[in-house]
């Protein structure tokens, strides 16, 4: 797959442009890209596309904002790659050029001016384990949605004659004054439902169970948004389909704290290990794995296993391991471990020495400050 270019890169506008910006920048490029100027031009083509999902993205608070914190990445596999098609395109062009371009003459393509509805989007929680997260998961949703009923006949719309909008002529002293609008009974699609199976509702639509597979990419964390578009409810009048969002939830790990990239796992390991060294087991997130414990190792000392952590969402890094050691204090002792104790106790190398003293907490704290 192509890198693909930046949202705000496309539109030539800053990262930090208001909605109007947005607007006049993509009503620009689409007027330019227009098919309908290049016929037979792939490239421009191409470009309209691109500016097309650009916007679709930008000229939203919710997308821009996961956009923003995740790049592409965060938009969702098979979320926008070169998913919109000319209809959908043609069918935000109702809000960018107005009822001016949306009526008839050469925008809105072959749709002849009556603009493709689109349906509602479906909104679902999905609850991960951490594994999971770090290799990504397909998964499988079941779903109650809106699907469009089958064996359905459609007749032009009464009101508007299948344009999809309502003129209204009004005399004022200029002379007589044109004013358009979306119809209100098909919501301008142009179209209303002649003939319909009795479950079908006012719009062609029904009720459905239906399982959706999607592919949760590796990284994500808890609370973000992936939107995977065409997957939810079907549009009215056989528009185009909503989007699936999905809200990521993270489940706890028994043994594994995440931090971002980064896991942390509590190691306790015994006396006597600390001080003559041994290798240990440790949980990560792909498995066991075995790291050294050099002799003389001291309580509260991290150590680290590179790229045992998360993968980032954009796919550029991994995160590590921190293992945190803490040195078991036995609470019950036979009679005989007192008394090895009690002679350690008064050994020379037992009692605490400088090197002891410096890496305690005091000694932190006189680094720190000094
Ligand atoms: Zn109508």
């Amino acid at each position: 797959m192509s890198q693909k270019r930046d949202y705000y890169e496309i539109l030539g506008v800053p990262k930090n442009a208001d909605e109007a910006e947005i607007k006049k920048a993509y009503r620009k490029m689409a007027l330019k890209y227009h098919p309908d100027k290049n016929p037979g031009d792939s490239e421009a083509e191409e470009k309209f596309k691109e500016a097309a999902e650009a916007y679709e993205v930008l000229s939203n608070s919710e997308k821009r904002a996961q956009y923003d914190r995740f790049g592409h990445a965060g938009m969702g596999q098979g979320g926008f790659g070169g998913g919109m098609n000319m209809d959908d395109i043609f069918s935000q062009f109702g809000d960018i050029f107005g009822s001016a371009f949306g009526g008839g003459g050469s925008f809105g393509g072959s749709r002849g001016g009556s603009r493709v509805v689109k349906g509602t989007n479906l909104r679902v929680k999905m609850k991960l384990t951490l594994e999971e997260i770090a290799t990504g998961v397909k998964k499988k949703i079941k779903v109650n949605k809106l699907v469009n009923a089958e064996g359905i006949t459609f007749k032009n719309c009464q009101t508007c004659n299948g344009s999809g909008r309502i003129t209204r002529v009004a005399q004022t002293f200029l002379g007589a004054m044109q004013t358009q609008s979306t119809c209100h009974v098909c919501q301008g699609a142009g179209k209303m439902i002649d003939k319909k199976p009795a479950d079908a509702d006012a719009q062609g639509l029904k009720r459905q169970e239906d399982v959706i597979e999607i592919d949760i990419p590796a990284g994500v964390d808890e609370g973000i948004q992936l939107s995977f578009q065409g997957k939810g409810n079907a549009g009215p009048f056989n528009g185009v389909a909503g989007d699936l969002i999905v809200q990521i939830e993270e489940a706890e790990h028994p043994e594994l704290r995440r931090d971002g990239d980064n896991v942390h796992y509590d190691a306790v390991i015994n006396f006597a290990d600390a001080v003559l060294g041994d290798s240990i087991e440790v949980p990560t997130i792909s498995g066991k794995a075995k790291i050294k414990i050099d002799p003389g190792t001291q309580s509260g000392k991290v150590l680290r296993l590179r790229g045992k952590g998360l993968p980032s969402l954009q796919g550029y890094s991994t995160g590590d391991q921190f293992v945190h050691i803490n040195i078991y204090t036995p609470t019950k002792l036979s009679k005989e471990e007192r008394e090895l104790v009690e002679k350690l106790k008064t050994s020379e190398n037992f009692i605490p020495g400088a090197d002891a003293k410096s890496k305690g907490f005091f000694g932190r704290m006189r680094d720190m400050f000094s």
